[in-house]
């Protein structure tokens, strides 16, 4: 088991007296919280400090300090030290995505992805602001006046992120609030902490001040208070499920604290007659079981025109197949274990009340049998077939690797079921047809839309982010995020006499 200490005020802390390492300081805390590894249970991989409700106060204190100092600092200088911080991604790839893949569960190169692509999020931003600059010169009615809409950073952001892209999403957050300006609070999920550690241990080396980034380990019960009712949070960037985004967002409305939640999906694949049935499996496949299913954005429910059910059923359960279960770090593997023992329970009982209610195992809906993978969360693929949309299964977020199928007769009954859900994160539509396209994009209610391509997979430039209960109005990536991480003031000068 290894020790990874955490970040607070520009020191590596770790708990108790005399346990921190180099310039390291000690937390209040005097205990360590262990981080499990989900393809083999039986020792823990990590152990991280449980920070105690005094050490988050403390991160704040040193926040509000760093914040004084980085919104003083050129845009150019930020930019070089986020930049820098993407090359170290970069050069520290591999071991980072062994870290990712042992305490999150998915594959070596699915983790490696996201280590090059929390990268491109430092880089981008830095760019973005730094070299591009964020502004507005406005026409003045008023003679010899130069009036500019100018940008500047909230303060103090706290990012509270989920398990599921334990490095991406942090840097999703970190990257605009820093590049921005403002100083954060990050609070990675208590079962992956190590992967936001690694962010922070970038940032730090390439020379972000002390304070500017505090990283908040430990058990959320015990640090709740502490955490979300310091007066010093300019802002709330949240992404996990729809319960715990509610409450949050209530108890933040409350304060008049901005608030940015990314929640749940239950997005949809349609496959229209006419599509290449071949690339649609392929390409449902890949965005329904990619990272098993632990996607915000994964494809969980397929609409199939009728005509095609059956043939395209049959090219599907045949990629299915292929994917080939494994041990994350193993060669070859195409699909890791769940993330927790909790997360795999909760799917299988998901399965085992739409088998209850009527669904048809296709195929998996079970733990492996193979005996090397007894001590992980391994749970098979799963299909399920004739799922009416009645059933909690086409309803619920499941959050794994389970996909429902189901017939429609026309274009206008798919693109109904797609919007019959509370959700409205992403949605695919499969067709060679233009017009369908189209009206497809119109249409389907969701935030992030692709024909021919699979639900997941947008780019850090894409504007991201879901409709109805899936999303808060603010977007995350792109130049749209920065509208969430900063204010605009109005500036009008007179210069003439
Ligand atoms: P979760 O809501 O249980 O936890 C998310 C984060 O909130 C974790 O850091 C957790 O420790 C913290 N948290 C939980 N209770 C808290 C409290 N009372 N006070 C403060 N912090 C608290 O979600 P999860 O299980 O980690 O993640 C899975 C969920 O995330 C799924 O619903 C998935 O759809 C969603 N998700 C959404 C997106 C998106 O962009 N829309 C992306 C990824 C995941």
């Amino acid at each position: 088991m290894r020790s990874v200490e955490t970040l607070v005020g520009g020191e590596w802390v770790a708990p108790g007296p005399g346990s921190g390492s180099g310039s390291g300081s000690d937390s209040a805390s005097t205990e360590w919280i262990d981080v499990q590894n989900p393809a083999d249970l039986r020792t823990p991989a990590f152990r991280v400090p449980a920070l105690t409700p005094a050490d988050v106060t403390r991160a704040y204190d040193h926040a509000e300090r760093g914040f004084a100092t980085w919104k003083r600092t050129s845009p150019l200088d930020r930019a070089a030290i986020l930049t820098k911080a993407a090359g170290l991604l970069r050069e520290r790839a591999d071991t980072i995505a062994e870290d990712v893949a042992t305490e999150n569960g998915k594959t070596r190169a699915e983790a490696r992805g996201e280590a090059l692509k929390a990268a491109d999020f430092l880089e981008y931003y830095g760019l973005l602001v730094g070299r591009g600059g964020y502004g507005t010169l406005l026409n003045d009615i008023r003679p010899d006046t130069r009036t500019t809409a100018q940008h500047e950073p909230l303060g103090v952001v706290l990012a509270v992120t989920p398990w599921n892209d334990p490095l991406i999403t942090p840097a999703r957050k970190l990257a605009p609030a820093l590049a921005a300006g403002n100083a954060a609070v990050l609070k990675p999920a208590t079962e992956t902490p190590i992967s936001g550690l690694h962010l922070a241990r970038a940032l730090h080396d390439a020379g972000l001040p002390a304070g500017v980034l505090g990283v908040v380990t430990g058990r959320t019960a015990e640090i709740e208070d502490a955490l979300l009712g310091d007066t010093r949070i300019a802002a709330v960037t949240f992404t996990g499920s729809n319960e715990v985004g509610a409450r949050l967002r209530t108890r933040f409305a409350a304060r008049n604290i901005r608030f940015q939640g990314e929640l749940g999906g239950k997005n949809a694949s349609v496959v229209l007659a006419d599509a290449d049935l071949a690339k649609a499996a392929k390409t449902v496949v890949a965005a329904s079981f990619g990272q098993a299913g632990q996607r915000c954005t994964a494809t969980s429910r397929v609409v199939v025109e009728r005509p095609v059910y059956e043939e395209f059923t049959r090219l599907l359960l045949a990629e299915v197949a292929r994917i080939g279960l494994g041990a994350p770090l193993a060669e070859g593997t195409g699909m890791g274990p769940l993330s927790s023992p909790r997360q795999r329970d909760s799917v299988l009982d998901h399965i085992e009340r739409a088998v209850k209610q009527g669904a048809k195992v296709l195929t998996g809906g079970d733990a492996p049998r193979d005996t090397g993978l007894a001590h992980g969360c391994y749970l098979n693929p799963t299909v399920l077939g004739d799922v009416s949309p009645d059933l909690a299964i086409w309803r619920e977020e499941v959050f794994g690797p389970v996909l429902a199928l189901r017939a429609v007769d026309s274009f206008d009954e798919a693109v109904a079921a797609v919007n019959d859900s509370d959700f409205g994160l992403a949605a695919a539509v499969f067709t060679r047809d233009l017009n369908a396209a189209h009206r497809f994009a119109e249409e389907a209610e969701c935030g992030q839309i692709a024909v021919n391509l699979t639900t997941p997979g947008w780019d850090v430039h894409h504007p991201f982010g879901g409709f109805h209960d899936s999303g808060s109005p603010f977007k995350e990536q792109g130049t749209e995020a920065l509208h969430f991480y900063t204010r605009v003031k109005t500036v009008a000068i007179h210069y003439g006499s």
